[in-house]
């Protein structure tokens, strides 16, 4: 896989969508059988994933079930929940232990760890042991909001990779410039992007958006633009992308990335459960057999016109497979309302497309 490369694939089954991205690309092929693979989730706090803010143990068993199946032995997960946050209870709580005993993969608390202090251009930061000598990181966050960052991704995912203290000190910081700069000192191979149910705007969940994919590349800064992107914000909105553009982690030019999708029938899912924040954006929406991967995107720009003072001045919008070809005069989003007045097309379109079209009106 190259690293201009954007591997999506729609569902509601983690495990079996990772193992189907897997097997496509043959990530077999790049990892040596005696390699350490380490696999670093997002488990941020205690809470499952259902809630939105930790990563999917279905998609992890996908992962590591795919790799056992390859004949590779050592593989182990690795993690720090946030400052205040226990890992062990995260581990327990979010359904790690579990995958440990099921699959014999040892679980590794990085609070617990030991550190080193690498210098990257004029920071001096502190990082784990463990993820720094693994032979092949596979970074698996989850695509959520972030009430101060705005996006938690992939880059923002290896801050639990440092000792509580040094996470500390990255809030005196501002946040954007270590975490920029932690993704030199620590360099994933592969990335894979719970985006199923990320939360709409906190970290740590209780507000889930269902959006039904996963992402998988290799370049953090063009993953990170491409899921900023689909909860409603541009790549310039998020500081750390362009640090970690300007000192060449990755490419942000989403125009010359290679896009392939897998299983675009199952975006189709139109089962959309919603939280109270959500029930209440979505009193502008009027929906039809709405797949869920579009309206999460249309809930995500909602509430980033929200946050702009922007949401009162909407009216109501029409989405869903069951506005095809209907002439209604007002605003549609998606395709299918393409008999809508004032239409977005997009199959589904990206939050943040849905955002611009909106402020546009
Ligand atoms: S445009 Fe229609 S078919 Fe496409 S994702 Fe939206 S609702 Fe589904």
């Amino acid at each position: 896989m190259e690293r201009n490369e954007i591997h999506i694939i729609y569902g509601d089954n983690p495990e079996q969508m990772v193992k189907k991205v897997l097997e496509t690309l043959h990530i077999e092929n790049e990892i040596g059988k005696d390699m350490v693979i380490g696999i670093k989730p997002n488990l941020i706090n205690t809470r499952p994933a259902e809630q939105g803010g930790t990563t999917s143990p279905d998609l992890v068993a996908g992962i590591i079930d795919y790799l056992q199946r390859e004949m590779f032995k050592n593989i182990i997960i690795i993690e720090g929940s946030w400052a205040g946050a226990d890992t062990q209870k995260a581990f327990a709580n979010c359904g790690y232990l579990e995958l440990s005993e099921k699959y014999d993969v040892p679980l590794y608390d990085l609070k617990a760890d030991t550190y080193r202090e690498i210098e990257v251009k004029d920071l001096k930061l502190k990082v784990c042991e463990k993820p720094l000598n693994v032979d092949y990181l596979i970074n698996v966050p989850v695509l959520k909001a972030h009430c101060q960052t705005r996006l938690t991704c992939a880059l923002k995912n290896l801050k639990g990779c440092i000792p509580d203290s040094e996470k500390r000190r990255y809030h005196t910081l501002g946040l954007h410039k270590p975490i920029a700069y932690l993704n030199y000192a620590l360099r994933p191979d592969l990335i894979i992007v719970d985006a199923i149910q990320g939360d709409l705007s906190f970290e740590e969940g209780g507000c889930p958006v269902q959006m039904n994919r996963i992402l998988v590349g290799k370049d953090p800064v063009l993953i990170d633009s491409y899921g900023a992107s689909l909860i409603g914000y541009g790549k310039d909105e998020i500081d750390y992308i362009g640090i970690a553009e300007s000192i060449e982690i990755g490419s942000s030019d989403l125009d010359s990335a290679l896009i392939t999708e897998y299983e675009t029938d199952l975006k189709n899912n139109t089962s959309f459960q919603h939280t109270s924040r959500a029930a209440l954006l979505a009193e502008k929406i009027e929906a039809r057999e709405a797949c869920s991967a579009c309206y999460g995107s249309l809930i995500h720009a909602l509430q980033r016109l929200k946050d702009k003072g922007k949401f009162y001045q909407i009216d109501r919008i029409y989405i869903g497979q069951g506005f095809r070809g209907e002439e209604i005069e007002g605003t549609g989003i998606g395709s299918c309302t393409a008999g809508v007045e004032k239409n977005l097309p997009g199959c589904p379109p990206a939050a943040k497309d849905i955002y611009d079209f909106l402020l546009g009106l």
